[in-house]
């Protein structure tokens, strides 16, 4: 939907949305120089480390690091998506977005399936006091009344049509119902009938707690499937939606921690006793979008596994996600194949707290895991063992992170952990998006040297063609940085010069806090002469890196060359040579430089 807002809208809309006068809306400002500061509502705080920036229209928390335009503030407060920030925006400061019939009848058609969906969940909730058998189910798994209003537990009526006579009546169109998953065409076409029957009901939320699917479980034994949810729609993606996470947000934020379960019950459950942070998939393995959320609010996360799949869960794709991110994973085993639910109930809250007290280290579990599937006495064992866990290792972005878990791998091995660091070295050979995210100390300085360039040209916009010309988009590294200068270039092949504000509307929301730290790093450049003398080193430097890549590269093409291949032979060495003069150059800072990246392999 985005594809249909133009850049050219974005930017007057944020031109017109002062972020003094949209922050304000939302929150106490005070005037602090010539920025305003406030208590961050993005996380829990006593001093306010939330400050906003009315000359550069951005704002920044330096509590939680939370950063951004006017939009991204929006999106963060509300919980909207960028589209939504930017119409929401618009309507407000009265400008309208043309040729956009298309987009605003979706938008109609979402809200009015908005309302139908939290229509139905009262409609579920009205049946309970029909339908005796749903209150029944909920005591006999000792759910509290208080719990069953929370959470909004309802019935769906045994019967065909029971719901979609009772929408229909109060006004709701057939379309709508189908839309949104609430009944289903027949077979025998033209038939329809509600898709719930004889279930008890479990509404799902967004993350503002506006209803947007529902799960359903059956009553009798003899319905099948056992646990039926909503289709995908256009308010449900079962990829993207925790269970619970409304209710569980404010104290996941307050605690910074967040515990993930399997069920509606074990949430209900959880919550019951106090565990407030408790949220659930829905019957789907963690996705890398859950953990995109995830990451923007907690660093580390509680996974809670019954015993029998255990093992097998925590070698499951999904726990690499997490890896990847940099997210800390603790993991719980509950005993005798107990669910959360089943545990709470058997074993009370202090047994339960004890258990999530006691959560095991991902890394430890893993290893131990791994460790008994595979023979350790015998070296193929072991090889075995070392290959599976070191493609888990691979995926930690920070060395230092990577080099603990090696040793520990490495102790309980009985291998020492250079040889473990040079089998994920291999790994990562065969996979490109690992190496950029391997950092020897070398390709550390480069990144360094790459983010400092890109402060540069946000604060000195002149310096681009030169810095770009040397350092081309394709040069940078770190795919983030990459992008980054790339969206920094065509905002000036466009518009001659770098805004900040404007550029944030134009990069991945999740990237647009780090463009404003990145703006706000203290490089101690005084005045043109230091700039330019860092820039200088820079280039020395980055030259050499890239002279030293072309050289390995040379010398494993000579060691691929069969021993008769005279000429392929005479042709590297001299592109080696080549390489040998540019690299002298660059380092005189003669111009020369660029000669070398035009270097041939063919
Ligand atoms: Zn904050």
């Amino acid at each position: 939907m985005s594809a249909l807002l133009s850049q050219e809208v974005i930017e007057e809309v944020r031109q017109a949305a002062d972020i003094i006068a949209v922050v304000s809306e939302h929150l106490a400002l005070k005037r602090i120089g010539t920025n305003y500061q406030a208590i961050c509502p993005f996380h829990a705080e006593k001093t306010p480390s939330f400050s906003v920036n009315p000359q550069k229209q951005i704002f920044k928390c330096f509590g939680c690091g939370k950063a951004g335009n006017v939009f991204h503030f929006l999106m963060g407060i509300q919980n909207i998506s960028f589209p939504e920030a930017v119409k929401a925006l618009a309507s407000r400061f009265g400008i309208s977005l043309k040729d956009d019939d298309t987009e605003s009848g979706y938008r109609e058609e979402q809200k009015s399936l908005w309302d139908l969906m939290e229509w139905a969940a009262s409609y579920f909730q009205q049946q309970l006091s029909y339908h005796p058998e749903g209150l029944e189910y909920f005591q006999k798994r000792s759910i509290s009344p208080s719990m069953i209003q929370q959470f909004r537990l309802g019935i769906a009526p045994p019967g065909w049509n029971n719901l979609m006579d009772a929408a229909k009546n109060a006004g709701f169109e057939q379309e709508s119902l189908e839309k949104a998953g609430l009944i289903i065409k027949s077979q025998q076409k033209e038939k329809f009938y509600d898709r719930f029957r004889n279930r008890v009901v479990f509404p799902i939320g967004n993350m503002e707690g506006k209803i947007i699917a529902f799960g359903a479980r059956a009553l009798s034994s003899e319905d099948h499937p056992k646990y039926l949810n909503s289709p995908e729609t256009l308010l449900f993606s079962k990829s993207k939606t925790l269970y619970g996470w409304h209710f569980a947000k404010n104290s996941i934020l307050e605690q910074k921690s967040l515990i993930i379960m399997e069920g509606y019950t074990d949430v209900l459950m959880a919550h019951q006793y106090g565990f407030n942070t408790a949220v659930a998939t829905l019957g789907t393995a963690l996705t890398e979008e859950h953990t995109k959320i995830i990451k923007r609010y907690v660093s580390s996360v509680i996974l809670l596994f019954d015993g029998d799949s255990a093992g097998q869960k925590a070698a499951d794709r999904s726990i690499h996600f997490f890896v990847k991110e940099g997210i800390n994973v603790h993991i719980v085993v509950l005993p005798e194949d107990l669910d959360p639910c089943d545990f709470l109930i058997k074993y009370g809250k202090d047994a339960f707290q004890e258990r999530i007290e006691r959560a095991e280290d991902f890394w430890d579990f893993q290893i131990k895991t791994i460790a008994s599937h595979h023979d350790l006495t015998n070296t193929s064992g072991k090889r075995y063992a070392i290959q599976e866990i070191s493609k888990t290792i691979s995926l930690i972005p920070d060395a230092i992170s990577r080099r603990l878990v090696l040793n520990r791998v490495g102790e309980i091995f009985k291998i020492p952990p250079e040889i473990l660091g040079s089998q994920i070295a291999s790994l990562a050979k065969n996979n490109p998006g690992i190496i950029a995210k391997t950092e020897s100390i070398k390709e550390k300085l480069q990144e360094e040297d790459e983010k400092f360039l890109l402060w540069t040209v946000l604060h000195y916009p002149e310096k681009i063609e030169q810095i770009f010309f040397r350092y081309t988009i394709n040069d940078f590294r770190n795919p983030g940085w990459k992008d980054i200068a790339k969206k920094i270039y065509e905002y000036w092949v466009d518009y001659n010069t770098v805004n900040l504000a404007s550029l944030l509307s134009r990069i991945d929301s999740l990237v647009a806090p780090e463009l404003v730290h990145l703006y706000h790093a203290n490089y101690g450049i005084v005045d043109d002469r230091a700039l330019d003398e860092r820039l200088n080193l820079i280039f020395k430097g980055l030259a050499k890196e890239k002279h030293l890549l072309e050289l390995a590269k040379l010398k494993q093409m000579l060691w691929n060359v069969q021993p008769m291949q005279q000429e392929a032979k005479t042709k590297i060495l001299q592109n080696a040579r080549h390489l040998c003069r540019a690299h002298i150059a660059s380092q005189k800072g003669s111009t020369e430089i660029e000669s070398s990246s035009t270097l041939t392999f063919s």
